[in-house]
C-alpha cells in the first residue's frame, strides 16, 4: 500500500487503514474484541467509548479518504453521529438552520429535544440562496443540509451553502447518507463536517446499523469531545463487518447507480406512471446542479403513479422488490413516504412538500436491471391492466 501515491476509489475501499496481522499473515484486517488495554500514556488510552480501538481507528481511515478529509469518526447509528456532531457544535442559546425536508429522525432529534437544551432552530421551506439567508440570525451556528433530499431527490447547491456559511463564520454539516462518498465528497465543496448513516450504503447489506463523520482534524476534535461524553460508539465486531462492507462500497454504489439511472428512464416512459423523481434524469429541476456537485446520482428514486392506480396495490403486487421502511441495500425496496417516513406530517404539510398519496421511494438494488423490469410489468399488469388497456386504445 506504501507503494501507491494516489490510490483509486476501490483501492481506497479494498485496502486503506487495515491492519496488517504480523502474527498470521491473514489476507484482512484482525479483529480486536479487548474493551480494555494496557495504558500507553496521558494521551492514548484505548477503549471502546473513547473511539479509539485498533479496528475503529482502521476504519476511520479509509472513510476520511474516501470524503477527503483529514480524519473521520464512527458511531453505533445514523444518528449517534447526527446528535453528537450537532451537539458538538450548537451550545445553550445558538440557533441553526435545516431544511424542513430532513431526515424523520433528524427532524424528531431536533423538534423534541433542542428546547430543552436551549438551541434555537430555523427551518427553510425550500433550498435557494434566499431561503437560507433570510433563515439567518445573529446567534446562527450552523447550517445543516441534506442532499439529495428524501424522498424527492431535490439537490441544494453545496457551494452556495459553503460561500454563505463563510460570510457568515458559521459551520456546514451535511448528510451525505443519500449520496454516499463515491458519488459525493462534499468537503470538496467548501462543506465542513459531511454524516453519514452507515446502515444504509456504507453498510449495503440491510445487516449494520452504524454512523459515521468525516471532516478537518480540528473539527473531528471537537466531535470526539461530545462523543465520549454521549457514548455513541459502535461495537468492535460491527466496525470490522463494516470494513469487510465497505471494501466493496465502490462496486455496488456503481451498480445502484447504473441500476436506478435505467429504471427512472423505464419508469419515465411508462403511461401508467405521472411522474419520475431522479437527479440522473435531465428533466428533474435539479439535474444540472446534480452533475457539478455528484459523480453518480445514486440508487434512490422516487415516483408517481396515476391516480387511477393504487399504489398500495402495487407495491403488494411486486414479488422481487419488497417492501421495506430502510434503504440502500443490495435488494431493492420500495415504500410509500405518505403513509411511513411522512405519515407524521400532516396530509396539507405533505402535499406543500410535493409526498402525494401516490408517491412511492424505490431504493433500487443490484439485481440484474431486466429481472427487476419484469417483476414492474408483472405488478402494472395485475394492478392497471384496464387503466393501461384504456389508455392505449
Ligand atoms: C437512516 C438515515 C439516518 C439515520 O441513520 P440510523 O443509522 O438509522 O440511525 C440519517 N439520515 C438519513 C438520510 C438516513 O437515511
Amino acid at each position: 500500500m506504501n507503494s501507491i501515491k494516489k490510490p483509486g476509489v476501490n483501492t481506497v475501499c479494498t485496502h486503506v487503514g487495515e491492519i496488517e496481522d504480523k502474527q498470521f499473515k491473514g489476507a484482512i484486517s484482525p479483529l480486536y474484541m479487548s474493551s480494555s488495554y494496557a495504558y500507553e500514556n496521558v494521551d492514548i488510552k484505548r477503549y471502546p467509548r473513547y473511539f479509539n480501538t485498533p479496528n475503529q481507528e482502521a476504519l476511520c481511515k479509509k472513510i476520511a479518504m474516501l470524503e477527503h478529509a483529514e480524519r473521520g469518526l464512527i458511531f453505533g447509528s445514523g444518528m449517534a453521529a447526527v446528535s453528537t456532531t450537532m451537539l458538538a457544535f450548537l451550545d445553550k442559546g445558538d440557533h441553526v438552520v435545516l431544511p424542513k425536508t430532513l431526515y424523520g429522525g433528524t427532524y424528531n432529534f431536533v423538534t423534541e429535544e433542542f428546547e430543552k437544551f436551549g438551541i434555537e432552530y430555523t427551518f427553510t421551506q425550500g433550498f435557494s440562496e434566499k431561503d437560507f439567508t433570510n433563515a439567518i440570525k445573529q446567534n446562527t451556528k450552523v447550517i445543516y443540509v441534506e442532499t439529495p433530499s428524501n424522498p424527492l431527490m431535490l439537490i441544494t447547491d453545496l457551494k452556495m451553502i459553503a460561500r454563505i456559511a463563510k460570510e457568515h463564520g458559521l459551520v456546514t454539516m451535511i448528510d451525505n447518507t443519500f449520496a454516499s462518498p463515491i458519488n459525493q465528497t462534499p468537503l470538496d465543496f467548501g462543506i465542513d463536517i459531511s454524516i453519514h448513516s452507515a446502515t444504509k450504503y456504507m453498510g449495503g447489506h440491510s445487516d449494520i446499523c452504524a454512523g459515521a463523520v468525516a471532516a478537518s482534524e480540528e473539527h473531528i476534535q471537537k466531535i470526539w469531545h461530545k462523543a465520549k461524553n454521549l457514548g455513541g460508539s459502535l461495537s468492535d465486531y460491527t466496525v470490522w463487518l463494516l470494513e469487510r462492507s465497505m471494501k466493496t462500497l465502490a462496486l455496488r454504489v456503481k451498480a445502484h447507480n447504473k441500476n436506478a439511472r435505467k429504471m427512472a428512464k423505464w419508469l419515465d416512459k411508462h403511461p401508467l406512471v405521472a411522474s419520475v423523481y431522479y437527479p440522473g434524469l435531465p428533466s428533474h429541476p435539479d439535474h444540472e446542479l446534480a452533475k457539478k456537485q455528484m459523480r453518480g446520482f445514486t440508487g434512490m428514486l422516487s415516483f408517481e403513479l396515476i391516480d387511477s392506480v393504487d399504489a398500495d396495490a402495487f407495491m403488494n403486487a411486486l414479488q422481487l422488490v419488497k417492501q421495506s421502511m430502510s434503504l440502500a441495500g443490495v435488494e431493492s425496496t420500495i415504500l410509500s413516504p405518505a403513509k411511513t417516513s411522512h405519515a407524521l406530517l400532516s396530509a396539507e404539510e405533505r402535499e406543500k412538500q410535493g409526498i402525494l398519496d401516490g408517491l412511492l421511494r424505490f431504493s433500487v438494488g443490484i439485481e440484474d436491471k431486466d429481472d427487476l423490469i419484469a417483476d414492474f410489468e408483472q405488478a402494472f399488469d395485475a394492478v392497471g391492466k384496464e387503466q393501461l388497456q384504456k389508455l392505449l386504445s
